[in-house]
């Protein structure tokens, strides 16, 4: 027996109304603000995700999933959506369209990642992104299209977690002093903070490692030495937060996992069972589109993993709608009927009435018991009688009660039960 590979997973058919609702709200949210589709291809030239995503990050050091192809082109499957966003950004000259231009994606991605509860190795994301301007008004624009995602959803207890981590003129001498700061205490560091410490400092500040937190909590905070330029930025920030009544924390420990983000990173944390677990975050890249070849073009985006909504949605109980099942169920008696059946199926699919009907030459009895278990609301059953005289006898599943109408007659009666 064959399985789904590891950390992957099947969206069975009792799973799709949760994702139809996510994604569906996660449209109408990119409608309210502007935001327009883009779907780009599932795998890139790897080059991308190495200048993209940054090559000291765990994602490209561990997770990616690599390949050379037939033609000896290294490709990667797509393990997040805004280095390709970018990229496609400057590949159509978007840079000369009215700035910024606001994109949205919903797509899957593939990460190594050791599997646990959910994590997938296949997941899902959608996300908005908005490139091109750098102000502030933008940023709280991203956080609030995020919050007001999760709030349509019904999704409560949300918390709102901000921080700078200022830009390429401040961040330098930020991170010098985060290493002075650990330097002195190297012995308490976990083993991959070691490594951290030289290759990518700011890694430290959100390592879950006991000790390694212990000496974040008092490590120097980014939103304290910022240039004025970025000061002035955070301060607005806030500023068009508390104008749209988000109520925020800043937490100097919250730096996101990729290299290209500057300034602005955020989070938003649903409570479970007392405890925070992020279901959705982003901040800032103005650096991204230069290092990827383009002008310096500040830019800025939010994801969210599609997986995550979902198991929120049923840990609280959230009711989604469900797609409506089949209308009605066509039955006959006899070969001669059993064409009559075929048509006025066919006839009623055209109207716009789902139908059913039963394959394999089966008793009456045992159509109408497979009527039953499929739910319908209704059963038409034609035998040689309904033929000569045009009609059918039609039976209300909820009732049972069964009259003889005309084909016109079902029709109507078929249309007020579709309203
Ligand atoms: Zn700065
Ligand atoms: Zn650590």
């Amino acid at each position: 027996m064959y399985q789904s590979p590891r950390g992957t997973s099947d969206i069975l058919p009792e799973e799709q109304p949760y994702r139809l609702y996510i994604e569906k709200k996660a449209a109408d949210i990119a409608r309210l603000y502007g935001y327009k589709r883009i779907d780009t291809p599932v795998f890139e030239d790897t080059e991308l995700f190495l200048r993209g995503v940054g090559g000291a990050t765990d994602i490209v050091q561990k997770e990616i999933y690599t390949f050379e192809d037939r033609g000896g082109n290294k490709l990667t499957l797509r393990p997040e959506g805004t280095a390709p966003v970018c990229r496609a950004y400057l590949e159509h000259g978007m840079q000369n369209l009215p700035q910024p231009v606001k994109l949205f994606y919903m797509e899957a991605n593939y990460r190594y990642e050791r599997p646990q509860s959910g994590r997938y190795r296949e997941f899902h994301q959608f996300g908005y992104e908005a490139i091109g301007d750098s102000d502030p008004v933008l940023d709280a624009e991203v956080i609030d299209m995020a919050w007001q995602f999760y709030v349509s959803l019904g999704i409560s207890q949300l918390h709102l977690i901000i921080n700078s981590i200022g830009c390429s003129h401040c961040r330098p001498q930020y991170l010098e002093k985060l290493k002075t700061y650990y330097s002195t205490d190297t012995q308490n560091l976990c083993k991959d903070c070691k490594i951290r410490l030289e290759k990518n400092p700011l890694r430290l500040l959100d390592c879950k490692n006991d000790s390694c937190r212990r000496l974040a909590a008092s490590a120097p905070k980014s939103y304290e030495e910022l240039c004025p330029e970025c000061a002035e930025h955070f301060s607005k920030l806030k500023t068009f937060l508390t104008v749209l009544n988000l109520p925020y924390e800043i937490d100097h420990c919250l730096v996101r996992g990729l290299d290209y983000y500057t300034r602005t990173v955020f989070e938003i944390q649903p409570e479970i069972e007392g405890a925070q677990s992020t279901i959705g975050g982003g901040g800032r890249y103005d650096g991204l589109i230069e290092e990827l070849g383009g002008k310096p073009t500040p830019a800025l985006g939010f994801a969210t993993g599609i997986e995550r909504i979902a198991a929120n949605l049923k840990r609280q109980n959230l009711s989604v709608p469900t797609t409506p099942g089949p209308l009605i169920f066509v039955a006959y008696l006899g070969e001669a009927a059993r064409e009559a059946a075929v048509n006025l199926c066919s006839q009623l699919r055209k109207s716009g009435f789902a139908a059913l009907q039963a394959p394999g030459s089966k008793s009456l009895k045992a159509q109408l018991r497979q009527a039953n278990s499929t739910g319908v609301r209704y059963t038409v059953i034609i035998g040689e009688e309904e033929i000569k005289t045009g009609t059918v006898q039609l039976r209300d599943m909820t009732t049972s009660q069964q009259e003889n109408i005309s084909a016109e007659q079902l029709k109507i009666l078929l249309g007020k039960s579709n309203q």
